[in-house]
């Protein structure tokens, strides 16, 4: 949790080198009015900071900052190296990147620097520390934020220059990456280091082959935590008691987030949904971000009031929808609720970008209404939450080398070229959202003897020593789940000889012959051999079909068509005390519904309360209290939950409550148990 927090912190951007200080003064009274106690700046001050080098000017900073502490509002201080001014672009051209086409791209963008440059690092880590002399004991600080929404790849001559002491501090020897990226493959032997090239569009031999890929993507998140260290490491110096972070934006793929988030005191993020975005789906990625912090509470950073403008379609957020998507981010872990931005810009890049002050410039709109809702509502919830995890007895495996490796495979179109392992994974999370069971998104390394259930898909890359902890936590007694596309390389990206799915066979009791990838247009069928526990008899399939050997495994299902009518497709194994299943393809929705409802049935894992209707229900646990946020998104009809006979208190409208609790249509509830858990 944020070191230091007492309250919720419901604010956001701000950035106020755009406004006058009369601005700034309403801009006060408008922040109370709406209990925003937060702001976050100065995310791209940096020109205004140091407007040539090594000469600052932080007089307008320090005025701001003694304005918020008067105002008794907590700030996140950004150091402002995301946007590099334009006099260190022009006198040091080699911070601005090289991207994939390898063009040298020009002065302008944010994040468009080149995270390895040593002149970059020099300039970020002098202005860190000057801002970390001036601030890092003020009493408004409320945490650190670096840079912002790191991610921007590079391809430049420093970068290929340190991709090649990377590899040779990885591999040792050039006979052991020749080995390990098997360049004998096409006659690519190295000679010396010195020949290894970046992976850009220019070089269509490493651009396709997916171990160079990989590589190069460790390599940029070892880039990215180290240009994120130079600047942490000084701040730390100065004030090892205030949270440092950095916001994921929503392309979250780039980077290991994993690795990344191990250097922050916590993890943030920047929840932007398409407006046709499933609850689930944001569910999913809320999820997520909670499991980079090993369960911890995380924040949910920037989120638009009403629109963001980069889609296709600015469709505004309909009436009490920014208060419910800020209920579900509270709901699954975070101690935040922040908006980019405050007030709305004249001109620029995002002038039509929402914000909670919009160019009406006054308080009589309905985002701004909404807005003093959700803070009014916070408000009166202090730290009921705060801290607060979310017990789970399943828990879904979710890996970043696992995800590139498997897109490169797709890229050669195994299973297939529409491949997504974030959507696909999203698919299990789903079951389990819908359900209201509570999960825990998990990596490999994680204690999954923690849990009941692990569901691992797609589990593709088998990490040294995986195999041997997930065969000791179902020997334990656990319950495994795994799918097609599993098992079949090493941390190297090498296939794992001896049958698929490698190491995870004998834990299976089966092994995988070849792997069938099906058109779109093109479906097979799962008829049930054991349908006890499913609601159907038979259920299509898609995609890719294993064609499967059981040795010792029950057979659950076997293929209704095709060359391999008949042999298995999803199969059951007893392995010591516990169970590993094995589903072969890529079911129907109703499938996944099916088998892992069976399976959280036969553990007696299921919602912590009962509800009707559409309610989301989550529990949240801290040292204080136990907190049930139960969110109703019918907007026609109410829905109840069970609370059984212990008295709660509802701290939406302070009621003590009990039993059976009516929630009004498209509505939230928040209840609080003293002297959690029991
Ligand atoms: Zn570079």
């Amino acid at each position: 949790m944020i070191k230091n927090a007492k309250i919720v912190y419901h604010g956001g951007d701000y950035n106020p080198d755009q406004w006058d200080e009369k601005t700034v003064e309403e801009d006060m009274r408008l922040f109370h009015k709406a209990e925003i106690n937060f702001v976050v700046l100065p995310v791209f001050s940096w020109a205004k900071l140091e407007p040539e080098e090594g000469v600052y000017d932080f007089g307008w900073l320090d005025k701001l900052m003694d304005t918020f502490e008067k105002n008794n509002i907590k700030v996140g201080m950004a150091t402002p190296t995301t946007a590099q001014p334009a006099w260190l672009s022009k006198k040091y051209p080699e911070v601005l990147p090289v991207d994939k086409q390898g063009r040298k791209r020009t002065h302008g963008m944010r994040v468009f620097f080149c995270v390895n440059s040593p002149k970059y690092r020099e300039r970020a880590a002098a202005i860190a520390e000057q801002m970390a002399k001036r601030y890092a004991k003020h009493p408004a600080l409320a945490l650190w934020h670096v840079a912002n929404e790191y991610g921007t790849f590079c391809y430049c001559p420093t970068c290929e220059a340190k991709f090649r002491t990377w590899l040779k501090e990885k591999y040792g020897t050039l006979d052991n990456l020749n080995e390990k990226w098997n360049t004998a493959f096409w006659g690519r032997t190295l000679y010396s280091f010195d020949e290894i090239m970046l992976p850009t569009e220019l070089n269509d031999d490493y651009r396709f082959n997916p171990s160079v890929n990989l590589d190069y993507r460790r390599f940029m998140t070892d880039s990215t935590i180290a240009c994120f260290e130079n600047e942490a490491q000084i701040l730390r110096k100065y004030n090892p008691d205030i949270t440092i972070q950095t916001n994921i934006s929503g392309h979250i793929e780039n980077l290991d987030q994993f690795k990344m988030v191990k250097h922050m005191d916590i993890a943030a993020w920047d929840n932007y949904p398409k407006p046709s975005d499933d609850k689930s789906f944001i569910a999913y990625k809320h999820d997520l971000m909670r499991g980079l912090n090993n369960g911890e509470s995380y924040m949910m950073q920037e989120q638009s009031p009403n629109q963001q403008n980069w889609q296709p379609y600015s469709k505004l957020k309909r009436p009490g929808e920014l208060r419910m998507l800020s209920y579900q981010a509270i709901a699954h872990g975070s101690d935040t609720c922040s908006y980019f931005q405050l007030r709305q810009s004249v001109a620029g890049q995002e002038m039509f970008h929402g914000a909670v002050i919009s160019h009406a410039g006054h308080e009589n709109t309905r985002t701004f209404r909404e807005v003093s809702r959700i803070g009014a509502e916070l408000s009166r919830m202090g730290d009921t939450f705060l801290g607060g995890k979310r017990p789970a007895k399943v828990g879904i495996v979710f890996d970043w080398d696992n995800w590139w490796a498997l897109e490169y495979a797709a890229a050669y179109c195994l299973p297939n070229k529409n491949f997504n392992y974030l959507k696909r994974i999203s698919k299990y999370h789903k079951v389990l959202f819908e359900r209201n069971i509570p999960l825990d998104i998990i990596s490999v390394d994680a204690d999954f003897c923690k849990y009941d259930v692990v569901l691992a898909p797609y589990l593709f890359m088998t990490k040294t020593g995986l195999a041997e902890r997930i065969e000791t936590f179902v020997k334990q007694g656990g319950t495994f789940l795994t799918t097609t596309m599993s098992g079949i390389v090493d941390e190297y990206n090498r296939a794992v000889f001896g049958e698929y799915p490698g190491k995870l066979k004998e834990l299976l009791g089966i092994w995988v012959e070849e792997v069938d990838a099906l058109p779109p247009e093109e479906k097979n069928k799962i008829v049930m051999d054991a349908p006890e526990g499913f609601t159907k008899e038979a259920y299509v399939c898609a995609n890719h079909c294993d064609i499967i050997h059981t040795r010792g495994a029950e057979v659950l299902a076997h293929y209704g068509k095709d060359f391999y009518v008949n042999q298995p497709v999803v199969t059951k194994h007893t392995y010591g005390d516990g169970t590993a299943y094995y589903v072969g393809t890529e079911p129907e929705d109703a499938f996944l519904a099916d088998i892992i409802g069976k399976i959280c049935t036969e553990k007696g894992i299921a919602a912590p309360y009962r509800t009707t209707g559409n309610v989301e229900l989550t529990e949240r646990v801290n040292d204080k209290y136990k907190t049930v946020f139960a969110l109703n998104y019918d907007k026609e009809n109410a829905a109840f939950i069970e609370l059984g006979t212990q008295t709660w208190k509802e701290m939406i409208t302070g009621q003590e409550v009990s039993g059976r609790y009516e929630i009004a249509p498209y509505d939230v509830a928040v209840f609080r148990k003293e002297g959690s858990p029991d």
